[in-house]
């Protein structure tokens, strides 16, 4: 598992990579059925559809079941703090504006103990494209209450169940400054590799919220239990540039759970096309050092 980038293989063509090139030696040990296993494969599926290198693709988590993704794809990848994935990839985008750069993780981890960078990343409008497995309970602590468990829920931390109400990351990331917003689901890969795939090519802050079952701890949210709630919202023809649409249907819980997309905007200028420090290109690749004149023009605003 990665804590520090490490150097991806690079497809032998230089035609452009397929998905297969994205993936790696170490195989996930998530527990049979997780839906992390689809959110992966939809990732390497939509990063080989785009004809993206590995060497040109960074993905950063945090600390979680799902925040091992980055051990198990073959690119530049970031295994970083609980609730840190945000300003990391943050940081990593700033040094190389060159990378596409993905941040994945869970509810708990995004929505809990990142819950303040989620907030201020969707506001700075940052190229990024974020990936939360959203399993309403926290798995790698075997199954306490997170940030998405619906009020009344009984796990090991709430056995008379939750007396807090969840968040609800749709609205959150609309009003927050997040100019795509998206929720997918794992039993659906095709409908999610098109979500990802838009993500990847937004320029902005994009969010994918997936609902990605933990079968071995939330018994309440399980596949059967999804699989008769979600519907996909292209088929009711919604407007993905209606603000008052996509809050109302992100607002929708219970007997209809909307996927797709719900909102997404192209007005706004990123936070990284409006840095002027990196017009003259990515900092990773600028040499290092002062030149001669930067060094005496130093020299005289000192003396
Ligand atoms: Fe997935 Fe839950 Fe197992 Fe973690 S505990 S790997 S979230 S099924």
């Amino acid at each position: 598992m990665s804590t520090v980038l490490e150097q991806p293989k690079t497809p032998a063509s230089s035609s452009g990579a397929s998905a297969k090139d994205f993936k790696f030696k170490t195989h996930p040990d998530w527990c049979p059925g997780c839906g992390d296993f689809s959110v992966l494969s939809a990732i390497q599926a939509a990063l080989g559809e785009l004809g993206l290198a590995p060497n040109k693709v960074a993905v950063v988590s945090g600390i979680g079941c799902s925040s091992n993704l980055p051990g198990f794809i073959n690119c530049y990848g970031m295994h970083t703090l609980h609730g840190r994935s945000l300003p990391m990839a943050t940081g990593l985008k700033l040094g190389n504006n060159d990378l596409t750069v993905i941040a994945t993780g869970g509810d708990g981890d995004g929505y809990g103990i990142g819950g303040n960078h989620f907030v201020h990343t969707a506001r700075r409008n940052l190229d990024l494209t974020y990936i939360v497995m959203d399993n309403q309970i926290y798995g790698l602590t075997t199954g306490q209450t997170s940030p998405t468990s619906v009020k009344g829920m009984k796990t090991k931390s709430t056995p008379y169940g939750n007396v807090e109400n969840p968040i609800n990351p749709i609205p959150l990331a609309i009003t927050a400054g997040a100019t795509y917003v998206a929720r997918g689901y794992s039993a659906k890969p095709k409908h999610l590799v098109e979500l990802i795939k838009g993500a990847i090519l937004h320029k902005g802050f994009a969010l994918v919220d997936v609902f990605s079952p933990c079968v071995t701890y939330n018994k309440d949210n399980t596949y059967q239990w999804f699989n008769g709630r979600v519907k996909p919202l292209e088929e009711s023809g919604h407007d993905v540039t209606n603000f008052n649409a996509a809050m109302e249907k992100g607002y929708k819980w219970g007997d209809e759970l909307p996927i797709g997309v719900f909102w997404k905007r192209t007005d706004l200028q990123t936070l990284q096309d409006q840095e002027p420090v990196l017009e003259g290109g990515p900092l990773a690749t600028r040499p290092l050092g002062l030149s001669a004149e930067q060094k005496q023009a130093l020299i005289k605003e000192m003396m």
